[in-house]
């Protein structure tokens, strides 16, 4: 029988096509772009080529893409960079509470470097509201990030409006667009974004390849220092075969894009209709409308998410618990506690997430197997029983 993965967000296969554009680059074209012979040559042209792939995935320009080992990387650089090289102008900085666990942990690194670092909460559809977002700021914060949609529960923040916020109040606004990559079309100039990570695996390209892009005129320090490349703002030998990886992804995601999201959008319609109606008790986390179209998030009352994973693991299904990324943590996710969730109704919770090498079966796979191991489940758990009585 055919192994379902619906697990895109935690991890994407490289798409062939991607493979097939990297290949020369390991022994062919083998050049390091810092030479200055014609094998170097070759790779500075794929290198600059690559940016603008990629400038032209977000629109931006050429000299605004920096490449870096991935998306943890580059929300690094944007925020420690950003906020060391600025801490003249102010020494504060608002995130929301539905961050990435990267942006949370670089957070809580700013705080022991002194600087201060406010919290935004979110409504129960895991939303920033941008008025209380306002009413954090004050006259010494230098710096916003507010992802662009949650890995885990697919909620889509309000970017354009906290961009247009940041930019009336002279703030810088990074986001993390790791989860709306492929997903959502990004336009960096229509949206006000100042820095932005990207990560090549979200595109379907190699693992360990991103992307920090910073507008013209913004100022990072560096925090990898060596040889001088990426301006001088990432030192180190660039990853050519994933660099060109990376563009490659960005060029086939920019054109297939459309029709792939209605595919998605279709599996998650489906799988939402089907799975709320078929299953007693259940409940969709994250925003109804505003949400990815790769992602569907369930809650079942009574039941931990970890024994359906492993029940539908033994049926050839593979899905994710909590957050895609840290799922093998036995934390609730921070993410369904800031939308108000108790422990318990976190820890029930289940998500599926589609991508370009699902098929329509993998859908109904899941729809069939979830109701009745839910149903076996809560069989099994005295206190489900214990409630329904
Ligand atoms: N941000 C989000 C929203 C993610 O889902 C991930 C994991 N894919 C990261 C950041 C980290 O990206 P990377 O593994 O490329 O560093």
């Amino acid at each position: 029988m055919r192994e379902v993965y619906l697990d895109y967000q935690s991890a994407k296969p490289v798409d062939p096509r991607v493979i097939e554009e990297m290949m020369p680059y390991f022994h062919d074209l083998f050049g390091n772009p810092s030479s200055l012979h014609k094998v170097g040559d070759v790779a500075t042209d794929a290198l600059e080529q690559s940016r603008k792939r990629i400038a032209k995935f977000i629109n931006a320009d050429d000299d605004e893409i920096l490449f870096t080992s991935g998306a943890t990387e580059s929300s690094n650089m944007a925020l420690i960079g950003y906020a060391l090289k600025n801490k003249k102008k102010g020494n504060h900085i608002v995130i929301s509470e539905v961050e990435h666990i990267s942006i949370h942990n670089i957070a809580k690194y700013l705080v022991s470097l002194g600087f201060e670092v406010s919290t935004v909460p979110v409504d129960q559809f895991g939303r920033v509201r941008v008025e209380k977002l306002e009413r954090r700021l004050t006259d010494k914060t230098i710096l916003i990030s507010v992802g662009y949609a949650s890995n885990e529960i697919g909620t889509v923040q309000p970017i354009a409006e906290i961009g247009k916020l940041a930019k009336e109040r002279n703030i810088a606004f990074h986001t993390d667009a790791v989860a709306a990559e492929g997903l959502i079309d990004l336009d960096v100039e229509r949206d006000n974004i100042d820095l932005m990570s990207l990560s090549s695996n979200d595109i379907y390209g190699p693992k360990g390849v991103g992307v920090l892009y910073m507008k013209k005129g913004y100022r990072i320090n560096p925090l990898i220092i060596g040889g001088g490349q990426e301006r001088g703002l990432r030192s180190g030998t660039e990853n050519m075969p994933g660099i060109v990886g990376m563009s490659a992804a960005a060029d086939i995601m920019a054109k297939e894009m459309p029709s792939e999201v209605e595919r998605f959008r279709g599996y998650r319609d489906k799988a939402i209709t089907h799975i709320l109606e078929d299953v007693p008790d259940s409940h969709l986390n994250g925003h109804p409308t505003e949400r990815l179209a790769s992602n569907a998030h369930f809650r079942f009352d009574g039941i931990e998410g970890e024994g359906m994973l492993l029940s539908l693991k033994d049926l050839g299904v593979s899905v994710s618990t909590g957050s895609a990324c840290t799922s093998k943590t036995l934390e609730p996710s921070h993410t369904l506690i800031a939308t108000g969730l108790v422990h318990e109704e976190a820890h029930g919770s289940l998500q599926l997430s589609f991508g370009r090498f699902n098929i329509d079966s993998d859908v109904d796979r899941a729809i069939e197997t979830i109701p009745q191991i839910v149903a076996r489940l809560r069989g099994l758990s005295p206190i489900y029983v214990a409630r329904r009585r």
